[in-house]
């Protein structure tokens, strides 16, 4: 990204009066932690339960104990250590470990004094204030925040049944996915057939998907050039397009006779797959033998959301963008991947953003103090190659009848497509991953 890029990534609040400045400022977490410690002492110990502790979940976490020191937090994690889905694709192209991905909480609750339970939350009783625990504990909350992520509708297609995503892996949680995914990469033939099968908006990360075709034909161009890739996508166009269509043509060769080949299927569906013979079939009646299928199912809000009367008929959790609250449910707050909050897209960045803005919320309803329109930004890198990447970053706001959109010139996709900016991008990118962990889980 140039320097203007960068500049450009904040809108202006220099030059307005001091008022605007102050509820852009309100929303930086800096600000609040001097502000919250001198002005937000009122004597009450609330306690705020989070469940989930991925990018948004955790951030929400640390973020109001630096915020409130006094207020109760404790965080529901089912698993002991998170693998990120960001750098997950990176495994595949064969410079990062699954292992490298995992985090643990220990930072998370020795240094800000959060208490994390590692278990399920399998209910929530909204009218209790009360969360079940799967090895049956219950607890009580004053707010709570719901963050689980993302769940899959497996039921878009023929041939599922328990255990098919160990055969056809998704990859879209990261971990032992990714590790499979990777595995059938490394044991395919020489001359294999990858079909990737992405589904329509909205999922988690958008240019995701082609951020792994370009780094699976990296690997491949290495080890296995005869390597076709096809991607069936149920959109019509996608997240960056041109840009990767172009890293694409330069670097794998792009179309029939390239080893990458993208397809808009919206008009001819997914309809079936034969896991154990690799066989994917169309609602026309196109059969695809292939060697590796990544089927990356639609999706919705984690059950945990569903269950508890959070999501409407879309699967996502409608919330009312000022505070996260919940339209459906009082005292909830829903975050992250399984709240709607477009055109915000679902990536760890804006989950990051989401979980502050909603922090600085609760503290400030449970303080009785005002609420500050909120700010998110989002900047999504994508590798094309080891060494080269491209992204888009943009800031969002509230408008005047309380929607959010995106704040003109502010941001965009890179312009500059000169091998030695994109080999910047792609140094920004290491550093953006490191730094989003820092925030989120240290
Ligand atoms: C391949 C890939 C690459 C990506 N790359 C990027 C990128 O470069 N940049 C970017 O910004 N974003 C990226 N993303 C998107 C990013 O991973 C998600 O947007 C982000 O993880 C969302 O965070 P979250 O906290 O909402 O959900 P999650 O990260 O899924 O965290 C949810 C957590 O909740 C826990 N949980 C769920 N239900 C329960 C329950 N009932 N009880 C207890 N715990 C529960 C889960 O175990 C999990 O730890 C990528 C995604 C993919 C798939």
């Amino acid at each position: 990204m140039n320097s203007d890029r960068l500049l450009n990534l904040f809108p202006k609040p220099m030059t307005t009066n001091r008022r605007h400045f102050l509820k852009l400022a309100a929303s930086s977490p800096l600000f609040l932690s001097t502000a919250c410690t001198s002005n937000l002492n009122k004597n009450f110990t609330a306690h705020i339960v989070i469940i989930g502790g991925g990018f948004a979940g955790a951030t929400a976490a640390k973020t109001i104990k630096l915020l409130a020191p006094d207020l109760k937090v404790t965080l529901i994690e089912k698993n002991r250590h998170y693998f990120t889905c960001p750098a997950s694709n990176w495994v595949l192209g064969g410079f990062k470990t699954v292992d490298s991905l995992a985090i643990d909480y220990h930072q998370l609750s020795s240094r800000y004094s959060i208490h994390v339970i590692h278990d399920s939350a399998i209910d929530i009783d909204p009218v209790k204030q009360s969360i079940q625990l799967q090895q049956g504990r219950t607890l009580n909350y004053d707010r709570l925040i719901v963050s689980p992520g993302i769940d899959f509708n497996w039921q878009m297609i023929e041939g599922y049944h328990p255990g098919f995503e160990n055969i056809i892996p998704h990859a879209w949680q990261a971990g032992e996915q990714t590790r499979l995914l990777q595995q059938q990469l490394l044991t395919m033939p020489d001359n294999g057939l990858i079909i990737l099968s992405i589904p329509e908006n909205s999922y988690r990360c958008p240019p995701g998907p082609y951020e792994r075709a370009s780094l699976i034909a990296w690997y491949c161009k290495r080890h296995k050039p005869k390597t076709k890739i096809i991607l069936l996508d149920h959109k019509r166009a996608f997240s960056k397009q041109t840009l990767f269509e172009q890293a694409w043509r330069k670097h794998y060769g792009y179309g029939e006779n390239g080893m990458i080949e993208w397809h808009s299927i919206t008009d001819n569906p997914v309809k079936s797959i034969d896991a154990k013979n690799k066989v994917l079939e169309t609602d026309f009646g196109d059969r695809f033998k292939a060697d590796v299928i990544n089927y990356i199912p639609p999706q919705c809000a984690g059950l945990i959301a569903q269950k508890s009367g959070l999501t409407d008929e879309s699967g996502w959790c409608l919330v009312n963008p000022l505070t996260s609250e919940s339209k459906l449910q009082p005292n909830i707050h829903v975050i992250g991947d399984a709240a709607e909050m477009t055109p915000l897209p679902k990536s760890a960045f804006a989950a990051n953003s989401q979980a502050q803005a909603c922090a600085f919320a609760v503290v400030s309803l449970i303080k009785d103090l005002p609420l500050a329109d909120p700010l998110w930004m989002n900047t999504c890198y994508s590798l094309i190659t080891d060494d080269q990447a491209i992204s888009v970053a943009l800031v969002y706001t509230l408008n005047n009848k309380g929607a959010i959109e995106q704040v003109k010139g502010a941001g965009g996709v890179s312009q500059d497509t000169r091998t030695e900016a994109l080999q910047m991008e792609a140094k920004f990118a290491r550093h953006w991953y490191d730094a989003i962990i820092q925030q989120s889980f240290n």
